[in-house]
């Protein structure tokens, strides 16, 4: 079960809000529920040194995306082009659906 201060998931637009990468939207690639983090596309890139490892692989620097804790994404509304705050209202009767409370955009589609 997803708690519900998970409020992006996967595939989501999301701006950083806080921290050295603020300021900078992209789609969440992966979330972690146990760590409260997500990884965002292109977004907090760290380098990392690459051991040689067997024979095909070749040693150097390695970019890769850092998790970013979750209380410094938020939401974005494509719509509004910034972060908003999000509502949940039903619809089409029964499915769940994340709304910006700002323009009303239906997020989850
Ligand atoms: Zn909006």
């Amino acid at each position: 079960m997803i708690a519900p201060k998970f409020h992006v998931k996967k595939n989501d637009l999301v701006m950083v809000v806080s921290g050295k990468e603020r300021g900078k939207s992209g789609r969440i690639l992966r979330v972690l529920p146990e760590k409260e983090k997500v990884i965002i596309e292109k977004i907090n890139f760290i380098k990392r040194h690459a051991r040689p490892h067997g024979k095909q692989r070749q040693g150097g620097i390695l970019e890769k995306e850092a998790p970013l804790h979750l209380s410094n994404v938020m939401l974005l509304c494509e719509k509004c082009n910034k972060p908003v705050r999000i509502g949940h209202r039903v619809v089409e009767g029964s499915k769940k659906a994340r709304y910006c409370r700002k323009c009303g955009e239906i997020l989850d589609k």
